[in-house]
């Protein structure tokens, strides 16, 4: 199926590794053309170059910066064209107990996984409505389903971002225009996130890692973590030309492991 995205631009936040290279690698695979964007610039340097490699016919931009940052954004908007297709996201807050912190633990967390996604929306729908396409994927998580005790920043903060792109996603002005608004929610996924989140669980639980990890596995009815591969197609697909009238959802992709029948 031709998703409709060749010769589109596309600005992938946070994706020289993780699910943000997933969903790059696959709307790369479709013909889009690419900005991607994270802190470290070696990683993200050989990320653009594979990428690339793989699909000499788009071209790809590198921009080395925090997205969290209004200059991150500034520059990584100023690298794409015109923006089509924008990927939100963003390394997720640390885990803990509320009682540990602080207001600016708050502010950081609503910076990074709220008002981040919101400031770039807000520099990109309005054009993309005019152009009649437009497309936005949020990374979001499965705790804005299942919230999780220890992730306490991250159940706050992308909830507000999750209630502010339901009400957005149905103005007129945007749907009616063939832009939609959508969130992506990770359950498990195979990444160094992962790798970081089961470390800190294995140690709390007493278990080695793969014990740990082998647990985790088997409370998912798929029986595995999920790959960014995976999560890339299913990104490729909201952001194609077929998907113009699914708007406004949330979309978990977690093996199952969520078990209410809504
Ligand atoms: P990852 O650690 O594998 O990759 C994160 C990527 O984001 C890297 O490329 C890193 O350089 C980049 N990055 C992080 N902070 C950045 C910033 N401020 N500015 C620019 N780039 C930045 O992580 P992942 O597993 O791909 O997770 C992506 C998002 O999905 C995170 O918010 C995470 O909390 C969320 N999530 C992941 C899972 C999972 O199982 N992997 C589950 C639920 C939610």
């Amino acid at each position: 199926m031709d998703l409709g995205l060749t010769g589109r631009w596309a600005l992938v936040c946070a994706a020289s590794k993780g699910l943000g290279r997933g969903c790059a690698e696959a709307l790369g695979a479709e013909g889009a053309n690419l900005v991607i964007t994270a802190r470290g610039e070696a990683t993200l340097q050989a990320t653009a170059a594979a990428l690339r490699q793989a699909y000499p016919g788009i071209e790809v931009r590198a921009v080395a910066g925090d997205i969290t940052t209004p200059e991150g954004r500034a520059a990584a908007l100023a690298a794409c064209p015109q923006v089509d297709v924008l990927i939100t996201n963003a390394g997720g807050p640390p885990p803990g107990d509320f009682r540990d912190w602080a207001r600016d633990d708050w502010i950081a967390a609503l910076d990074a996984n709220m008002l981040t996604p919101i400031e770039l929306i807000k520099a990109t729908v309005d054009a993309m409505a005019e152009r009649g396409f437009g497309r936005v994927v949020n990374i979001t998580s499965a705790a804005v389903k299942a919230p999780n005790d220890v992730l306490g920043l991250s159940n706050g903060a992308r909830t507000g971002l999750t209630g502010f792109v339901a009400g957005l996603a149905r103005q007129p002005r945007l749907a009616g225009r063939n832009v939609t608004l959508n969130n992506l929610l990770p359950g498990a996924f195979d990444t160094d996130r992962l790798a970081k989140t089961l470390a800190a669980g294995a140690v709390k639980a007493g278990l080695s890692q793969d014990a740990f990890a082998e647990r985790r596995r088997q409370g998912i009815p798929a029986q595995r973590f999920g790959t960014a591969a995976e999560f890339g197609a299913i990104c490729a697909f909201l952001c194609s030309q077929q998907a113009g009238y699914l708007t406004g959802q949330n979309l978990l992709l977690d093996g199952g492991a969520y078990p209410g029948t809504f």
